[in-house]
């Protein structure tokens, strides 16, 4: 069973309806709602040492920090603003106080620059490692929210910064490159991922965008919940998805295609989303404006699944190769291998 499957199994066997409940499972966030004009969004993310972070090189104010961050960012993918943090801890026995207040210093930091606070939470004995989970409340326009559900055919497909970069930054703390100075942003981006909040709210406020989603399991992945979702494909050109330099360069030195990392890797945080054709000049103004990079890099079409161009060789035209799921998941099948390593542990 995948982790698809177990998500959908607790949906079936849970299945409840409320009508105060806009969206329930399936999307970055539960929309609920607040009063006429307003929704509440709810979001939640775990983090466990050995499997999303390793203490002995993630500093602990940056995993503070990364832990506010990567629920701000399911906010950010709905458009909306965060306010409340709810915290579940669980420490091992013989914990270091030291750790623990940087950590939360972290957390306090990240809380002040999104402007949302600490309300709530529980601490717990861990019987190995480091458990945190977030939960953060968030709030919106109710008419403004943007859903996974609403590519649609003939929609741009774009994303923000440069995904694979976090990928690439896990490659290299795990050979102990983690102090390298030629490699600092893509560590920053495994270490201390920026949610795009500033970039998520406007595109929604403006009405720019149909479908938006974070990118956490890899753009592959995620782009295939958007059409899933949709009831529609997408075609990504590798042409519009180009690595930056120090990407490159980590990849040539470890031996890995910059390409497969931009696809497949996960915990970028960036934003993955569609928009009409005509609204391209207005997305690209927005992102001008706010100092965010953002690229068009495919189109929804009414094909199943998210496919890639390749170009063979010897042929005059590109032929399209299916992606779908090729991301990170917690528990991938007996029988279907993980093709590329993610952004995970
Ligand atoms: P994200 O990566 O955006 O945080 P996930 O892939 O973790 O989203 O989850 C996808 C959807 O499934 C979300 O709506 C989330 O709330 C829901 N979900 C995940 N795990 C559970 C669970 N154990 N119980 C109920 N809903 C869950
Ligand atoms: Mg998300």
């Amino acid at each position: 069973m995948n982790e698809r499957q177990i998500i959908d199994l607790l949906r079936t066997m849970t299945a409840a309806d409320a009508p105060d409940l806009l969206q329930g499972i399936g999307d970055d966030c539960a929309v609920i709602r607040k009063n006429r004009q307003q929704s509440w969004l709810v979001t939640m993310d775990t983090l466990v040492e050995s499997v999303h972070f390793d203490r002995s090189w993630h500093p602990p104010d940056k995993l503070g920090r990364k832990v506010i961050s990567v629920n701000v960012s399911d906010i950010a993918a709905m458009g909306g603003t965060p306010v409340f943090v709810f915290l579940s801890l669980g420490l091992p026995a013989g914990f270091e106080v030291r750790w623990l207040t940087q950590f939360s210093r972290g957390m306090a930091d990240a809380c002040r620059e999104y402007h949302c606070l600490l309300a709530g939470g529980d601490t717990v004995r861990s019987p190995s490692g480091v458990l945190v989970t977030v939960a953060v409340l968030g709030e919106m326009q109710t008419n403004r929210v943007v859903f996974r559900n609403g590519a649609r055919v003939g929609d741009s497909v774009w994303v923000s910064g440069s995904p694979g970069r976090a990928v690439a930054g896990l490659e290299l703390c795990r050979i102990g490159r983690e102090d390298d100075p030629a490699f600092a942003e893509l560590v920053e981006a495994h270490l201390n991922p920026q949610p795009r909040l500033q970039l998520g709210r406007w595109l929604a406020w403006n009405r720019l965008v149909h479908a938006m989603m974070d990118l956490s399991d890899g753009l592959a992945t995620d782009l295939a919940h958007i059409c899933t979702q949709s009831e529609v494909g997408a075609v990504i050109d590798p042409n519009g998805l180009r690595a930056d330099r120090s990407l490159a360069a980590a990849a040539i030195m470890l031996h890995k295609d910059p390409g497969q990392w931009m696809l497949t890797g996960g915990e970028d945080y960036e934003l993955v989303f569609t928009a009409a054709k005509r609204k391209s000049a207005a997305i690209v103004e927005l992102a001008e404006k706010l100092r965010i990079p953002v690229a068009r890099i495919g189109r929804i079409d009414d094909k199943q699944g998210v496919r890639t161009l390749q170009f063979p060789s010897g042929r005059n035209h590109p032929v399209e190769v299916d992606i779908t799921f090729s991301g990170y998941d917690h528990f991938p099948g007996q029988e279907e291998d993980q093709p590329f390593r993610s952004g995970k542990l």
